[in-house]
């Protein structure tokens, strides 16, 4: 079974890659020619992440499988959910991003937050999703330069340490992301069961 994860991201291909059964051949947007942007023009991380598997699906034909996260925080009503990489402006910059977050929370005492990632699945034109979930603070000042985009402000519920001091195996065990990847992979591995 040949399976596409709509991703520009070599790293992030070969990290699910290793995940699934050998049966299921993972394939990226570069592997069938699409070097195109998918845009994400809806307004929830499930929309998004629907939108890009049901742009591959029905322009290249294959099952597809794309992800969508945001960060959500309680005090501002679940922003920049949506909104996450481009929470200050199109250039997607998270120095700027983290910058405007602390703005906006100074002062605040909930800093309640989480982290959601949600897949959206389409094999033989049926849609699935998967959800994982982080749950955390928001951090007063930035700590730690390991990671990515709000990783330097977010302190994982039960954690010493931001996502930014963690290295990439620890935040790999408790992150959004993986979460909502084993579940996905779990629902893989069964299909690929039932198939032999
Ligand atoms: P994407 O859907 O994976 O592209 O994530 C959208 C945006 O959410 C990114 O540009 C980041 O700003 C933020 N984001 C997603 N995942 C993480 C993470 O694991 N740590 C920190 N920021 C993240």
């Amino acid at each position: 079974m040949e399976l596409i994860f709509a991703t520009h991201n070599k790293g992030k291909l070969l990290e699910v890659q290793r995940l699934l059964p050998k049966s299921i051949k993972l394939l990226s947007l570069e592997d069938i020619a699409c070097h195109k942007e998918i845009p994400e023009t809806g307004d929830t991380l499930e929309e998004n992440a629907l939108v890009k598997a049901q742009y591959v699906t029905s322009h290249y034909g294959y099952d597809c499988f794309a992800d969508d996260t945001g960060l959500l925080v309680d005090t501002l009503n679940g922003a920049p959910g949506v909104l996450s990489a481009r929470y200050s402006g199109p250039e997607k910059d998270p120095k700027a991003n983290m910058a405007k977050l602390l703005k906006e929370m100074k002062g605040e005492e909930n800093r309640k937050a989480r982290f959601k990632t949600v897949i959206a699945l389409i094999i033989q034109e049926k849609p699935n999703f998967f959800t994982g979930i982080a749950e955390g603070t928001i951090t007063e000042v930035k700590r730690g330069n390991q990671g990515f985009g709000y990783d330097p402000i977010f302190l994982p519920l039960g954690a010493q340490q931001t996502f930014a001091e963690m290295s990439l195996s620890e935040k790999n065990q408790i992150s959004h992301r993986a979460k909502a990847l084993e579940k996905l992979t779990k629902y893989l591995n069964q299909l690929a069961d039932q198939e032999t």
